[in-house]
């Protein structure tokens, strides 16, 4: 299964992401930990991103492309993939678009995760306390959120033209969110 997460920071599609890659056997790729990872490695990639990370605005899309390219090419990735955090604008999703088709696996399904924005002003101040994250500062929260609904709404737009949207209710426990992205996904599956 070829799927991305879409969602805005704190609707919960990292946590279900990785629930996802149990059920469905398949990698997790979140750009965000990839990045993470660079930043605690001290690499020159991590050196570029860390301080556009903590401010909340967006790695530069070539980057991104780079990163991706090269962990979509792994052999992990032979049967599917989740992808989490990716894309976030519509750069992006086309850039994704053409690198999927070259490597003749088209994408499967898109689920956007909706949360009411009060909401994800909690969970995020929740789990700025439970893991402390460089940017869930209230600034770097504030800027995250302008810049999913300016940068990141449109490709949830994108998805829809292209028909392989599913919108799904974020708010519940885990157990329920899981079991409506799961159905999601089958009846994607089944149609598509
Ligand atoms: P996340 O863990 O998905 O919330 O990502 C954390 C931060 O990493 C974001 O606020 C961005 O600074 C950066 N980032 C992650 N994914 C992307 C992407 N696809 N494009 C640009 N920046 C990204």
């Amino acid at each position: 299964m070829r799927l991305i997460l879409l969602g805005a920071p704190g609707s919960g599609k990292g946590t279900q992401a990785s629930r996802l890659k149990d059920h469905l056997q398949v990698p997790h790729i979140s750009t965000g930990d990839l990045l993470r990872a660079e930043v605690a490695a001290g690499s020159e990639l991590g050196i570029a991103a860390k301080e556009v990370m903590a401010r909340g605005e967006l790695v530069s899309d070539e980057i991104l492309l780079g990163m991706l390219k090269s962990r979509l090419s792994r052999d992990d990735c032979k049967d599917g993939f989740i992808l989490d955090g990716y894309p976030r604008n519509v750069a992006q999703a086309n850039a994704l678009d053409a690198l999927l088709a070259s490597i003749q696996q088209p994408l499967e399904a898109a689920v956007q995760l909706e949360v009411p924005t009060e909401l994800l002003v909690e969970r995020i101040a929740g789990r700025a306390k439970a893991e402390g994250r460089a940017d869930d500062s209230p600034e770097s929260v504030r800027t995250r959120l302008k810049v999913y609904n300016e940068q990141t709404a449109p490709v949830v737009d994108f998805y829809r033209n292209h028909g392989n949207l599913t919108v799904v209710n974020g708010v519940g426990e885990l157990d329920e969110v899981f079991t409506r992205i799961i159905e999601a996904i089958d009846t994607a599956a089944s149609v598509g």
